[in-house]
């Protein structure tokens, strides 16, 4: 695909979705039907993507190429010992997310990490490492709602799917306060697990205007999601994997010669890029791999942001 065509396409489905969004309330979710695909995603769970009917989303014309680190599944489960934990004044940072943020802070490449909010926040440290490292505070990373559980049915799986959406603006309310109260952060980007929602979703987030950014969103024009709704946040597209599978990530020349994918967005057209990964099921081989993407990235000329500084100092969206 060549870049025009796709910066054509985004526009004209930009323009479907402003004057449907124009109109009152134009979409009955029941016309749409929802088809799932086990795709890539997070953690245990099989990934829940919908298709689109109702594309909305488009990334405006601007100076330079971007990538966004969408790094998932950061929460405390560890205790200093190394035995498993999910909540206990022990309770720590992953020792691979560290490591991957350290990483990243050292090459000074901005990235942005998915919390879990009901697992985070048990102690004072876990709390001064996010306020540290907090692009707000002069840190190198944003951190976004990625769920206040992470579950459903006592499954780790999409909390976002079917649950109702006073459920749904419960887990995002509750989510958004233990962020605050402990940090004194906001979030402002979103993504459920599984990138699984449905029209409560749309509805759920909408009543949180703080949030700008959903990565992976309905509307999505990789037409991944169904949007069942019009959502009032920028949504940024998949278009390209970093993982094979959740926690694998690509050989550089799996990520670059890959048809279809990198090469026919970005390589060749500058495209944009939202990078999924989930750094704390990387071996040995994927955190090599994803240290080559990245430097490969940059030798490319491309610039590491984060979802909402991309939105508002790259795009200048409000
Ligand atoms: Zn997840």
């Amino acid at each position: 695909m060549k870049n025009e065509n796709l910066f054509t396409r985004i526009g004209l489905m930009a323009a479907t979705a402003f004057f449907l969004a124009a109109c009152a309330n134009p979409l009955d979710s029941s016309k749409f039907s929802a088809s799932q695909n086990p795709a890539t995603d997070s953690d245990s769970e099989t990934e829940i993507d919908e298709v689109s009917a109702v594309p909305a989303s488009i990334i405006p014309a601007h100076p330079g190429k971007y990538v966004i680190l969408k790094l998932d599944d950061l929460h405390q489960q560890v205790d200093e010992a190394g035995l498993p934990v999910t909540k206990g004044a022990n309770a720590v940072i992953h020792a691979r997310f560290k490591q991957v943020a350290a990483w990243l802070t050292a090459t000074g490449t901005k990235a942005s990490f998915g919390l879990i909010c009901s697992n985070s926040f048990y102690n004072q440290a876990f709390s001064d490492w996010i306020k540290g490292n907090a692009i707000e505070n002069g840190g190198t990373f944003e951190f976004w709602l990625h769920g206040f559980d992470h579950m459903q049915d006592n499954r780790y799986y999409a909390e976002f799917l079917g649950t109702g959406l006073t459920y749904q603006v419960s887990h995002i309310r509750q989510a958004c306060d233990r962020l605050t109260a402990n940090t004194g952060l906001v979030f402002h980007t979103f993504a459920p697990p599984g990138n699984a929602g449905d029209a409560d979703s749309v509805q759920a987030v909408n009543q949180f205007p703080s949030i700008k950014v959903w990565m992976y969103g309905p509307s999505d024009p990789s037409n991944r999601m169904v949007a069942t709704n019009v959502t009032t946040q920028f949504i940024i597209p998949r278009l390209v994997e970093l993982e094979s599978a959740p926690g694998k990530v690509y050989s550089l020349t799996e990520f670059i010669q890959r048809p279809g994918d990198y090469d026919s967005y970005s390589l060749h057209q500058g495209a944009d890029l939202c990078l999924q990964g989930h750094p704390s099921k990387w071996d040995t081989n994927s955190f090599a791999n994803f240290y080559q993407v990245v430097a490969f990235l940059k030798s490319e000329g491309y610039q590491f942001t984060t979802p909402y500084e991309f939105h508002r100092d790259v795009l200048h969206l409000q």
